[in-house]
C-alpha cells in the first residue's frame, strides 16, 4: 500500500478531480497525508439525541430524531428555498435549504427516520434548523459518540460540503493509504507512553470516547512540537559550531570609569547578573545572540551601554538601534551626557540626519574615530560601513522584521554579538519557539524606590470625576498623558475622536499648555512637540499609540488610556510603563464604556489587580493566541502549528525541546539507528521554511 503523502485526494473514493481541485484551493490539501492532517476543530458528542420540545434559543448545534412530514417549496430566485416540515412527537420543527434544492428533494423522502444535527433558531415562536447535516439513524450508531467536527469554508459549504463529508473521506483515505509511518523514534514512545501514529491518526478522526481522543491530541501535538524543537535546535547547534564571534578578553578604561565614576546609581541585582551573563558570552569565543527581555522601567539602557563599553575597551565600535526617531534621540541624549565624560564619541544617525553631518558620520564610522553610533533604520542603509563593529544592541526588538535585523548581519564578515533588548516580556513557552536560539535574560527587579502604578477602571460616565483628579496631579507640578486608540479601519473617525478630545482637554485644563501628536503627523513636528512635553514645558499629552514605545518623562504621574477595552493587554501594559518612571506615586486610568464583554472587562481588571508583566503577557497570549501577539506578527516567523497551541500547551513544548536537545547531543547528525525517520520528516517539514537561527 502507498504512503499517505504519495497518494492524491482525487483518488479518494467520493473525492474525485472537481472536489480534490476545491479542496486544494479551500483548503490547501492535496494528498491524503494533507487530508488526514486536517484535523477536526472540535467535537460533539453524538450519542446525545434532544427531544424537539426541550430545545432552547442559546443551544449549540444538536442532533434529533423524527421524520419529515411535507416538503414544500417558497419564493423566487435568490430568495427559493426549500421547507420540511420535521417531527418527532413531542414537537415540529421547519427545516430550510436554500442551495441544491432539486437533489435534496430526491434524496430526502418523508415518513422515514433521520438523524437532523445543527443549530436551533427560534422565530416567532417556531423553531427552525438551516442546513442541518441528516444522517439515517443506523449510520449513526456504528460511528460512536464522539464526531469531529471539521473547519470549513463557505465556498465549500455552498457547494454543499459538509464536515460529515470530510469526516467520510477521512475513513476512505485511510483505507487506501492505510500505511501511516510511524514519525517518532519508539525510546520516545515508550518514554512517554505516547500513542503510535497509525493509532492517533485514526483516533483523532474518530475518536469513539474522550479518554482516546485526548491521547490521540496529546501525541500528535507532541510530534508537531518535536520536529519544531528539533529543526531549531539542529540549526542553533549548527550555529555555534561554525560562527566564530569576537573575543573580548578585557574589562578595561571605559567600562571601569564608569562604573566607579559616573555611574548615577548603584546597579540593581538583577542588571548584574544580565552583565555577568553579556560579559560570559563576549569572552567565549562565540557570536552572542541574546536576549533581555525586562519590564519597563526596569534599566534596560543602561545595561546597553555598559555592555557596549566592554566593546569598546577590546577595541570594537558598537552601535544601538531604536525603532522611531523619538526613541532614538532619547537614548542619544540619555547616553551622550554619560558617555561624554569618558571621552567616548557618540552619535546619532536617523532619516532627518542632514546629508553633510551623514557624510562626516560615514567618515568617522570608516576611520574608526566614531565609537558608538545611535539611530533608527537608517543604521541599515548600504553606505552605513563600519570600521571594526563589534557590538549591536537593538531596541523594543519587536518593532523590527526579521529581514531588517539580518541587515546588520551582513555588515562585518565576522558576525558582531548581538543584544536584543525588549520590553515586551514573552511567555517562556513562546520565547522558546520564536527565539528558538536566542540566549535569554530576564531583568526581573525594578530599580529601587519605584511605586508600583496604580491602576484604576473608570466608565465614560465618571469622566468629570477623572478630570478633578487629573487636576490635582497637574497642581502638583506633575505632567498627564491622554492616549486615544488607533482605529486603523477608519482613520477620519480616529482622527475626530482625538480630535474632540484634544479640545476637550484644552477646554477643561485651559491654564495648562496641552500638546497634540497622532500618527499622520510630520515626524519633525511630532518630534517637536514630544519636545516640548519632554522639557515639561507642555503638561498634558493627547496622543495615539505613537507613544506606547520607550518614551521616558519621569515628571510624568497619570496616563489616562480612552477607549482601553480596546487595547490588548501587552499594549496596556506598555502604555501604563511610561509612567511611574519618577519618585512619585503614579496612576494609570482605564477608561472604558460600561458596556463590555464579559472578557473584555475581565482583561481590564487584570490590569488592575497586577503590574507583572510576565503575568500580563501570559495571559494575553492564552487569550489571543500566539499568531495575534505583537513580536510574532512581525517578526514574519511561520507559525503554522495545526494542533499544537504554543500558549496553552506549554508543558508540551519544553517536554519536545527538552527530548529534541536530548535526541540532537547524542545523535547530532541524525543518522544513528532508530532515528531513520527524522531528517526526511525535518526535510518534508521544513525544507522551505525560512533558517531561523539567521534572524539575528
Ligand atoms: P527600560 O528598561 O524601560 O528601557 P530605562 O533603561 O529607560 O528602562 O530606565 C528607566 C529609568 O530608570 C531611567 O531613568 C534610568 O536612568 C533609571 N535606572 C536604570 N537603572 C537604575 C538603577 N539601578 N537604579 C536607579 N535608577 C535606574
Ligand atoms: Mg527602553
Amino acid at each position: 500500500m502507498r504512503r499517505p503523502r504519495e497518494v492524491d485526494i482525487m483518488y479518494v473514493k467520493g473525492i474525485g478531480p472537481a472536489r480534490a481541485k476545491l479542496l486544494n484551493e479551500e483548503l490547501k490539501l492535496k494528498t491524503c497525508h494533507d487530508l488526514l492532517h486536517h484535523f477536526p476543530s472540535h467535537y460533539v458528542d453524538r450519542s446525545q439525541i434532544y427531544k424537539l420540545r426541550e430545545l432552547s434559543g442559546d443551544m449549540p448545534a444538536v442532533q434529533v430524531r423524527g421524520r419529515f412530514v411535507t416538503f414544500t417549496e417558497h419564493g423566487e430566485g435568490a430568495k427559493r428555498r426549500l421547507v420540511g416540515l420535521f417531527s418527532d412527537g413531542t414537537a415540529t420543527m421547519e427545516v430550510v435549504w436554500f442551495k441544491r434544492i432539486k437533489a435534496l428533494k430526491d434524496l430526502y423522502q418523508t415518513g422515514r427516520e433521520y438523524v437532523l444535527f445543527g443549530k436551533p433558531q427560534e422565530f416567532n415562536g417556531r423553531w427552525s434548523m438551516v442546513h442541518p447535516e441528516v444522517d439515517s439513524p443506523e449510520s449513526l450508531s456504528a460511528a460512536g459518540g464522539l464526531w469531529g467536527v471539521y473547519p470549513l469554508t463557505e465556498k465549500l459549504r455552498n457547494r454543499g460540503i459538509s464536515s460529515r463529508n470530510i469526516a467520510g473521506w477521512v475513513q476512505n483515505a485511510l483505507a487506501i493509504a492505510g500505511n501511516i509511518p510511524e514519525t517518532l523514534p519508539a525510546p520516545l514512545l515508550q518514554r512517554y507512553n505516547l500513542m503510535g501514529a497509525a493509532e492517533a491518526i485514526a483516533a483523532v478522526h474518530l475518536p469513539h470516547d474522550n479518554s482516546r481522543l485526548q491521547r490521540a491530541r496529546e501525541r500528535l501535538k507532541f510530534e508537531e512540537l518535536f520536529y519544531l524543537q528539533l529543526n531549531i535546535q539542529r540549526y542553533s547547534n549548527r550555529r555555534t559550531a561554525t560562527l566564530q564571534g569576537f573575543v573580548f578578553p578585557r574589562i578595561g578604561r571605559f567600562f571601569n570609569s564608569f562604573y566607579s565614576d559616573i555611574l548615577p546609581f548603584s546597579l540593581t541585582e538583577a542588571q548584574k547578573r544580565v552583565l555577568r551573563e553579556i560579559r560570559a558570552d563576549v569572552g567565549s569565543g562565540r557570536q552572542m545572540n541574546r536576549l533581555v527581555q525586562g519590564d519597563v522601567g526596569s534599566g534596560k539602557t543602561i545595561v546597553a551601554l555598559m555592555a557596549m563599553l566592554m566593546a569598546l575597551d577590546n577595541g570594537f565600535q558598537a552601535c544601538l538601534m531604536a525603532p522611531t526617531e523619538i526613541l532614538a534621540t532619547q537614548h542619544y541624549e540619555s547616553l551622550r551626557s554619560l558617555a561624554a565624560q569618558l571621552g567616548v564619541n557618540i552619535r546619532l544617525l536617523t532619516g532627518s540626519t542632514r546629508k553633510k553631518e551623514r557624510e562626516e558620520l560615514h567618515a568617522m564610522l570608516t576611520d574608526g574615530t566614531l565609537h558608538i553610533l545611535i539611530g533608527t533604520h537608517a543604521l541599515l542603509e548600504d553606505n552605513v560601513q563600519f570600521k571594526n563593529l563589534g557590538f549591536v544592541v537593538i531596541d523594543e526588538q519587536h518593532r523590527f522584521g526579521v529581514m531588517q535585523r539580518a541587515r546588520l548581519w551582513t555588515k562585518n564578515t565576522v558576525a558582531p554579538h548581538v543584544l536584543v533588548m525588549t520590553a515586551t516580556p514573552i511567555p517562556r513557552t513562546l520565547a522558546m519557539t520564536v527565539y528558538g536560539d536566542l540566549d535569554v535574560s530576564v531583568i526581573d527587579e525594578l530599580p529601587p524606590g519605584r511605586k508600583p502604578v496604580s491602576t484604576l477602571l473608570r466608565f465614560d460616565d465618571q469622566r468629570m470625576q477623572v478630570y478633578r483628579s487629573i487636576g490635582k496631579q497637574l497642581a502638583q507640578g506633575r505632567q498627564v498623558y491622554i492616549v486615544y486608540p488607533l482605529i486603523q479601519e477608519n482613520e477620519k473617525l480616529e482622527l475626530k475622536s482625538l480630535e474632540e478630545g484634544y479640545e476637550l482637554i484644552r477646554e477643561t485644563f485651559p491654564s495648562y499648555r496641552t500638546v497634540f501628536v497622532h500618527g499622520k503627523m510630520k515626524p519633525a513636528e511630532k518630534d517637536r512637540q514630544m519636545q516640548l512635553f519632554s522639557s515639561g514645558e507642555a503638561r498634558i499629552l493627547v496622543a495615539t499609540t505613537v507613544i506606547e514605545v520607550g518614551v521616558n518623562v519621569p515628571n510624568a504621574s497619570v496616563m489616562v488610556i480612552e477607549n482601553a477595552e480596546r487595547f490588548g493587554l501587552s499594549q496596556l501594559h506598555q502604555l501604563r510603563g511610561r509612567v511611574g518612571r519618577g519618585a512619585a506615586q503614579s496612576y494609570c486610568v482605564l477608561m472604558s464604556k460600561r458596556k463590555i464583554a464579559a472578557d473584555t472587562r475581565k482583561r481590564l481588571e487584570l490590569m488592575t489587580s497586577t503590574t507583572d508583566g510576565f503575568l500580563i503577557a501570559e495571559a494575553d497570549l492564552k487569550m489571543r493566541g500566539p499568531g495575534d501577539l505583537e513580536g510574532t506578527l512581525q517578526s514574519g516567523i511561520p507559525f503554522d502549528l495545526h494542533i499544537a497551541n504554543i500558549a496553552t500547551d506549554g508543558q508540551l513544548v519544553q517536554l519536545a525541546r527538552d527530548c529534541a536537545c536530548e535526541i540532537l547531543d547524542a545523535d547530532p547528525t541524525l543518522t544513528a539507528p532508530g532515528h531513520e525517520m527524522l531528517l526526511p520528516e525535518l526535510s518534508l517539514l521544513y525544507s522551505r521554511k525560512l533558517d531561523l537561527s539567521r534572524i539575528s
